[in-house]
C-alpha cells in the first residue's frame, strides 16, 4: 500500500520546537492532516518518544522511533529505530556526547518532556541544538551497529547538511537513504542517485506538518514495513 508519511518532525522537547507541538497536538494534528506513519525526530534525544508511542497508539497512527543528530560537523543526521527502547537507549549512549551547555529558555525556548497526558515530567536542562562530540561517520557506524537507519538529513540545505559541511556524500560511510528538503532543488550530484530519498516537513509548528503529500510503498504503516523498504 501507499502510505502517506512525514517522518522528520520535533516535539516541544526541542528547544526549537514550538511549545504547541506537544505528543498529543502532534499526533491528532497528524491524523487529522490524513497521515498514515509519522517519525519523531527530536535533537539528540528520543525522551518524547514514550509519550507520543502511547498516543499514536490509541489514535492508530504509526510511529516510526527517531531522532535527529548534531554531529561534530556541525551536520543534521536522522537516526531511525525499529522500537521505541533502541532509539532510547542509543539517546542514553548520546547524552554524555552533549557538552554540558546549559539550555536558556528565555532565548531557544523550554524543552520540555511530557506524558501522555501532555503533563510536563521534567524539563531537559542541557542546551539540545548542540553538537556532539562524535563524527558522522562513527555516529552512522553507532546507529546501524544498534540496527538503526542513519540517513543525513536536508542534504540540499545552505546550513547543517552534509553537502553544505562536506562538499559530497562520503562513499565509504554506509548511510541508509538521504532526506531532500522539499523546498529546494535537489544538486546535480551523481552520488546521489543511489541513494532512496525521502521528503519531510522537518515541522516545528503543528501547521507545517505535511498533508497527504509524500508518499511510500510500504507494506504497512509501521516502523517493520518501513526498514523492509528501506533495506530492500
Ligand atoms: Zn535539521
Ligand atoms: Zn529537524
Amino acid at each position: 500500500m501507499n502510505c502517506a508519511v512525514d517522518l522528520h518532525m520535533h516535539s516541544c522537547l526541542s528547544p526549537c520546537g514550538d511549545e504547541l507541538m506537544t505528543p498529543n497536538n502532534l499526533s491528532k494534528m497528524s491524523v487529522l492532516k490524513g497521515l498514515d506513519l509519522i517519525a519523531l525526530t527530536d535533537h539528540n534525544t528520543a525522551r518524547q518518544l514514550p509519550a507520543t508511542a502511547k498516543v499514536c497508539g490509541e489514535l492508530g497512527l504509526g510511529l516510526l522511533p527517531g531522532m535527529e543528530i548534531t554531529t561534530r560537523e556541525e551536520v543534521h543526521l536522522l537516526a531511525y529505530f525499529r522500537t521505541v527502547e533502541e532509539a532510547l537507549d542509543f539517546s542514553d549512549f548520546l547524552y554524555p556526547h552533549l557538552p554540558p551547555i546549559p539550555n536558556r529558555p528565555d532565548y531557544f525556548g523550554h524543552q520540555w518532556i511530557m506524558d501522555e497526558e501532555d503533563e510536563i515530567v521534567e524539563e531537559e536542562e542541557k542546551l539540545l541544538i548542540s553538537a556532539v562530540d562524535l563524527s558522522i561517520d562513527s555516529l552512522a557506524k553507532e546507529i546501524i551497529g544498534r540496527g538503526g537507519l542513519a540517513i543525513p538529513a536536508h542534504i540540499n540545505r545552505g546550513s547543517n547538511s552534509i553537502l553544505s559541511a562536506l562538499g559530497f556524500i562520503p562513499p565509504f560511510t554506509k548511510f541508509s537513504g538521504l532526506e531532500i528538503a522539499r523546498s529546494f532543488p535537489c544538486p546535480p550530484d551523481p552520488s546521489i542517485g543511489k541513494y532512496k530519498h525521502l521528503h519531510s516537513s522537518d515541522a516545528h509548528r503543528l501547521e507545517d506538518i505535511l498533508e497527504r503529500e509524500e508518499f511510500l510503498p510500504l507494506a504497512a504503516p509501521t516502523p517493520e514495513a518501513f526498514f523492509a523498504y528501506m533495506l530492500s
